[in-house]
């Protein structure tokens, strides 16, 4: 299992261009890649495939990979947003150097870039309103028409977007275009714009301005600014790109940058199954709390990821696993958590927690007698040592674990049966008392002295069933957060077999009522007093991380990460 964690992730089509390049000596062995993402939300399981491609690329070829905001569009961006995603990037490990950049810090160079394409002809200032533009357009199977204003003298052009920059216009009369071909069958090269009229606030650049570069060409001239070598984007980007090539290559010719030019390569988004990965839908959980904040451990962002006891490990095994390609496929939630279950396994610590907690009087057991019983912290690990868990009269054990009348194939504790407790004795269960309600509430049983675990010949007479315990003289209460998928099938808000014609689906209908609960349960004391965001397993029943916000000396709180198994097979 752990082989996979240092296998060297599987080449992929990416990692065959860079290394044809280094090959070819195109970069001159050099590797840029950035990590664009927009300051206007979370980031979730996507943006890490995204991000630990990038990162990992520049990593892996002795290359340098850029943070860079794309904050061209003032109004729904803000300093909150970029503060988060920094934290988010930094949380999975990747480092970007000196190149923590910003487009804003480009607008001098994109807005004189931009005279220099309409000084050669290619960019016009067009005056139709919205409405017109739109229905100039045409289709994807009709061209579309040329503006009116299409052909005004270059001079005309630069003294109206010199205007526009001054402030004179207001939003929406005037818009730069791209001046390439209105019949062209991308529907991207119908003369589309680079630059629009906001009198907007900027969360970096203030009012310092009312015009502001659109993606397209904002995007291409950030990174050829930065030197980027190979600029991955995903699949939609994919008839973009000659619009990439046809600005850097016109930019290129009036001598602002040298070739080669950074490439433009597309691969396949992450989608995954029992959950949403849309901004808006995402927005919607949150904003309508359905859920409890960005950071719900039940969120597929990287918040919420780091609250539920994801890993940053787990989350590069599963990219390697999952690979890069440029087909489209849905991965089903189950890979992700297996990876988060194999990185879990091998780094965290067992302890035990007892969930339900049902009272066990050892009868022959004195009042105040500690017996010393000692754990291994890790099975697989006994590098890690072992820890002593006090064994005193009275215990807490599972409720589950003891039954009045057994089921066929039951082999925990019953009325006159046998089991042993995990790391100490076997015992004899000789009676059991029930509330008003007929719940059991207390279980009694005699210990075998001779059969303490580790002891000479201890093992000697064998029982079927071994459950866990603790001293409740010693354990601390804690309150255990039983996280689990947030939607309750694979697509949520699709189409299911047998629907009417007319049934429309919501995502928001396909919320797993199940995926949040929480108990008042019994730990070792150690897990008492554990630092936030430390991980373990609890012995039989998964993994388990101590709350990053809510977990505090005195007040244990802890949320499962994922089971030991998929519980959701079929
Ligand atoms: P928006 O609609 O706001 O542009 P976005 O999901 O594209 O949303 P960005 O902040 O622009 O968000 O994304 C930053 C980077 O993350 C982009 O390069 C984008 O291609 C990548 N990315 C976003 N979602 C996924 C995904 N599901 N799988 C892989 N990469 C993704
Ligand atoms: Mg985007």
């Amino acid at each position: 299992m752990s082989q996979d964690t240092v296998t060297p992730p599987a080449s992929n089509f990416i990692r065959n261009i860079v290394e044809a390049d280094n090959a070819s000596g195109k970069w001159g062995g050099r590797i840029e890649t950035r990590f664009p993402p927009e300051p206007n939300g979370y980031l979730h399981f996507g943006h890490a495939k995204s991000i630990l491609l990038n990162f990992g690329l520049a990593r892996d070829y002795g290359g340098v990979c850029h943070m860079r905001f794309d904050d061209t569009n003032p109004t729904r961006e803000e300093q909150e947003y970029v503060d988060a995603i920094l934290e988010d990037v930094r949380w999975l490990g990747c480092d970007w150097g000196e190149q923590l950049n910003y487009t804003s810090d480009y607008f001098d160079r994109l807005c004189a870039y931009a005279e220099t394409l309409i000084e050669g002809g290619h960019a016009y200032v067009d005056s139709q309103n919205a409405e017109a533009m739109r229905a100039t357009r045409g289709t994807l199977t009709e061209p579309g028409r040329d503006s009116p204003y299409r052909n005004r003298s270059i001079e005309d052009n630069l003294d109206l977007f010199r205007r526009m920059r001054a402030g004179e216009f207001p939003d929406g009369t005037h818009i730069l275009r791209a001046k390439i071909d209105m019949a062209s069958p991308n529907m991207n090269l119908r003369d589309p714009a680079i630059y629009r009229i906001r009198h907007a606030h900027h969360h970096r650049t203030g009012d310092a301005w009312c015009i502001y570069p659109m993606y397209d060409y904002a995007h291409c001239v950030s990174d050829a600014l930065e030197n980027i070598t190979h600029s991955l984007c995903t699949l939609e980007f994919e008839s973009h790109r000659p619009l990439y090539e046809w600005f850097l290559e016109r930019l290129a010719d009036a001598g602002h940058f040298s070739r080669p030019l950074p490439q433009q390569i597309e691969f396949s988004r992450l989608n995954l199954s029992y959950t949403v990965l849309s901004k808006r839908k995402l927005i919607q959980l949150v904003q309508e709390g359905h859920v409890d904040g960005w950071d719900d451990p039940r969120m597929p962002t990287l918040k919420g990821a780091r609250r539920r006891g994801f890993t940053p490990q787990g989350f590069k095994l599963f990219l390697d696993r999952i690979g890069i390609s440029k087909s489209d496929s849905l991965i089903d939630m189950v890979v992700l958590e297996d990876c988060m279950r194999e990185d879990l396994n091998a780094r965290a610590e067992r302890r035990i927690a007892v969930l339900d907690p049902l009272r066990l009087v050892l009868v022959n057991v004195p009042e105040d007698h500690v017996e010393e019983c000692f754990a291994p912290n890790h099975p697989q690990k006994p590098e890690l040592g072992k820890r002593m868990v006090p064994l005193t009269r009275e215990l807490w054990i599972e409720r589950e674990d003891f039954m009045e009348t057994p089921s066929k194939g039951y082999f925990r504790l019953r009325p006159d049966g046998e089991v042993r407790l995990r790391y100490g004795f076997i015992i004899k269960c000789t009676g059991f008392d029930k509330d008003e309600a007929g719940k059991v509430s207390c279980v009694y049983a005699e210990v075998d002295m001779d059969t303490k675990s580790g002891t000479p010949g201890s093992e000697s007479r064998k029982v079927k069933g071994n459950i866990h315990w603790l001293s409740a003289a010693h354990a601390v209460e804690a309150e255990v957060r039983m996280v689990d998928r947030l939607f309750s099938v694979p697509a949520p808000g699709s189409r299911r077999e047998g629907d009417a014609p007319e049934l429309e689906r919501d995502f928001l209908d396909d919320i797993n009522p199940h995926s949040k609960s929480s108990t008042r349960a019994m730990l070792e004391p150690s897990l008492g007093s554990a630092a936030p965001e430390s991980t373990y397993q609890f012995e039989r029943h998964g993994y388990f991380v101590a709350d990053r916000k809510d977990h505090k000396p005195g007040h244990a709180v802890y949320n499962r990460t994922v089971t030991l198994r998929d519980s959701w097979a079929k």
